[in-house]
């Protein structure tokens, strides 16, 4: 058995959860105050998820760069694949706010879209 100690980032109040691990299955979380922490503990432990941020070369508009993100939560490990992938991207304006900008990055199954609209 082996006991973690998680962070909780779901919102502010940042609660420490401990977490027993047997044989790579959760057996018990403690610490959470709602039960969002409870369902967060054996996620984070198992299989990490991040929405992702960034920018993107954007042409055509009074900004040099696109604000762009996930589409949901991906795979912590796909993060660097992702970078990598968006880096090189150029979108041309206007861009509407949700707009897709590539499908499937890094085979993580999320779409990158805009951010904001840019006229
Ligand atoms: S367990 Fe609930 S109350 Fe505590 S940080 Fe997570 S979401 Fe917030």
């Amino acid at each position: 058995m082996a006991e973690h100690i998680l962070t909780c980032i779901l919102c502010p109040l940042s609660c420490t959860l401990t977490v027993k691990e047997v044989d790579g299955k959760v057996t018990e979380v403690t610490g959470h105050n709602c039960k969002l922490g409870k369902e967060y503990a054996p996620q984070e432990l198992l299989r990490p998820l991040r929405m992702v941020t960034s920018t993107v070369k954007l042409q055509g508009a009074a900004i040099s760069r696109l604000p762009v993100k996930t589409s949901h939560p991906i795979p912590k490990e796909k993060i660097f694949d992702f970078m990598q992938e968006i880096a090189p991207l150029i979108v041309n304006s206007p861009v509407v706010s949700g707009q897709v900008i590539k499908k499937n990055i890094a085979g993580s199954d999320a779409d990158l879209v805009a951010a904001r609209s840019i006229p």
